[in-house]
């Protein structure tokens, strides 16, 4: 196994050695089969993972249906659960420092944002420890006093939780929180492309204690293991959270099963800049909204909707501040952006850049690799900016998951609002403005469903997260968050056995 020089103070052996996790123990692949992981900023291998095949991933739905199916874990207290949740957050943060390096060296992303995201893991685990004691059961009066009439929430069941390689860790931990919450089982998949940092997470899993077989662990590609995962009537939930393409390919093969799915999608989100908005934050919150892990963040702000006679000095300004972004990798302390996740990942931008050009945006800055050689072994790419964007463009329309801004322009708040509804998505957006009330209706009409009035990017365990439109059915966090995992139950309990009283013939 060859290590990047940036992991060797990691003991990925000791952390990769078995890398799949089923009822309990930590399996070899019976595939045969195993998969580089690349450090994006080196283009080194830092680990070798087995690859699960379709089998090992049918036995990991097995052992999580045989798991629940005994009763146990769902019928646990709540408090035992409670409690397993903040020691899971407090493992986490003993290992923080760690698991940042792991996320780090899998996803490119610098140092200081993967601990960011650790921190939040924590909040994530901590929050649904607190919720997970709270009964959101209800009596009902239904006007007989004999009766006593509940509804009350259980666990829906087996879960299969798939996530994508941007936020590898922060997006498997608002699935598996909520579901450890609820009393369900399950089975993780990471990204194929960025698996680390969630073998790390379920060995801390099962070092808080968690029961084997609760929790269990793939790894493979969506190709090889999604049949086993998603077309299987063995399973009561699937949540996932990657593109749109993956995730109208999982609710087509759920519906033969008619199997509950959430899917949390892609997104193509406008930032919308009245000439009224104070000006040192806009630059600076679109700049960071859009370029913050080289823009392959599902809320990135890439579409900037901005009025029209602020527009040249304002892309000027974020011009000047784009070409200073110090590009490099994630573990120099002098970097503020990684590279992209892979060589793949750059190919895709570099080919809509020339899709850009070819469609006739201006290309202001960008549109290029950085011309420092020692970067050159990374997937590196440059803040990009494409000005003078329209409808038509489909850079302005598909989400490119990459460091490209594109630039549209309004002149009335009707203008604006129609803009930046005027897509397929509606995962997040953004709106600058020093007029009050003006934000307050702009917010109101926008399909989005994270809307920031003068901020940008900020969300928190405890309120709901997800899209309109094609970004998703589903909510993650918040209390909506927790629901995802419980089935409604009603229970009708007549003390007096009354009879029905309506076929009377003997
Ligand atoms: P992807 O759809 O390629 O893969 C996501 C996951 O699905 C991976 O684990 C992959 O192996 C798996 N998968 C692929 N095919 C599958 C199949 N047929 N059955 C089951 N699983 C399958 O997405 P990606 O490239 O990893 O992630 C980027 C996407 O994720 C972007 O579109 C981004 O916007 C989205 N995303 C959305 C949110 C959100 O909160 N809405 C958050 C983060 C990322």
């Amino acid at each position: 196994m060859k290590m990047s020089a940036l992991s060797a103070d990691l003991d990925v052996q000791r952390l990769f050695g078995k890398v799949n996790f089923i009822a309990g123990e930590w399996v070899a692949a019976t595939s045969g089969r195993t998969r580089d992981c690349i450090d994006p900023a080196t283009g080194n291998v830092i680990a070798t993972v087995d690859e699960a095949s379709p089998e090992d991933a049918r036995r990991a739905v097995l052992a999580a249906r045989a798991t629940f199916d005994a009763g146990d874990w769902p019928e646990t207290a709540v408090a035992v659960r409670s409690s397993l949740l903040s020691r899971i957050a407090d493992l986490l943060e003993r290992d923080k420092e760690e698991l940042a390096r792991i996320e780090t060296l899998d996803t490119g992303k610098t140092l200081v944002e993967s601990r960011i995201d650790i921190d939040d893991v924590v909040s994530v685990f901590r929050y649904y420890a607190r919720l997970a004691l709270v009964s959101s059961d209800r009596v009902v009066d239904v006007g007989d006093p004999a009766v006593v009439s509940r509804v009350v929430r259980e666990p829906i069941g087996v879960c299969v939780l798939i996530a994508p390689w941007n936020y590898p860790l922060l997006q498997i931990s608002w699935k598996v929180a909520p579901a450890l919450a609820a009393g369900c089982t399950m089975v993780l998949k990471p990204s194929e492309v960025t698996p680390l940092s969630t073998i790390a997470f379920a060995r801390l899993i099962e070092e808080a204690g968690v029961p084997a077989g609760v929790v269990n662990l793939v790894q493979g590609s969506g190709a090889d293991l999604g049949p086993a995962l998603t077309d299987t009537g063995d399973v009561d939930f699937i949540s996932f959270t990657g593109g749109l393409a993956t995730g109208t390919t999982i609710l087509a093969t759920a519906a033969k099963h008619v199997t509950k799915v959430a899917v949390e999608l892609g997104g193509k989100n406008p930032h919308l800049v009245f000439a009224d908005a104070d000006w040192e934050s806009s630059v600076d919150q679109v700049l960071t909204g859009v370029f913050l892990h080289s823009g392959q963040v599902c809320s990135a702000g890439t579409r900037l909707i901005v009025e029209e006679s602020i527009a040249d000095d304002f892309v000027a300004a974020l011009v000047t501040r784009a070409e200073a972004i110090r590009v490099g990798p994630g573990l120099d302390p002098g970097s503020e952006t990684g590279p992209l996740v892979s060589a793949a990942q750059r190919d895709k931008i570099e080919a809509y850049v020339a899709l850009g050009i070819s469609e006739g945006a201006t290309l202001r800055t960008g549109g290029s690799r950085p011309a420092d050689p020692a970067l050159d072994g990374g997937s590196y790419y440059l803040p990009t900016i494409f000005d003078h964007c329209d409808r038509s463009m489909r850079i302005v329309q598909e989400e490119t998951f990459g460091p490209i801004l594109t630039v549209e322009r309004f002149t009335t708040e009707e203008d604006a609002v129609r803009l930046g509804n005027d897509t397929e998505y509606g995962l997040a957006a953004g709106v600058r403005t020093s007029d009050a009330a003006r934000g307050e209706r702009v917010v109101r009409r926008l399909r989005h469903g994270t809307v920031w009035l003068n901020d940008f990017g900020y969300y928190t365990a405890a309120a709901e997260w997800g899209g309109f439109k094609k970004s998703g059915n589903g909510r993650e966090l918040g209390p909506a968050g927790l629901s995802e995992y419980q089935e409604v139950k009603h229970i009708w309990n007549n003390t007096t056995s009354p009879l029905a009283g309506w076929f009377t013939a003997t």
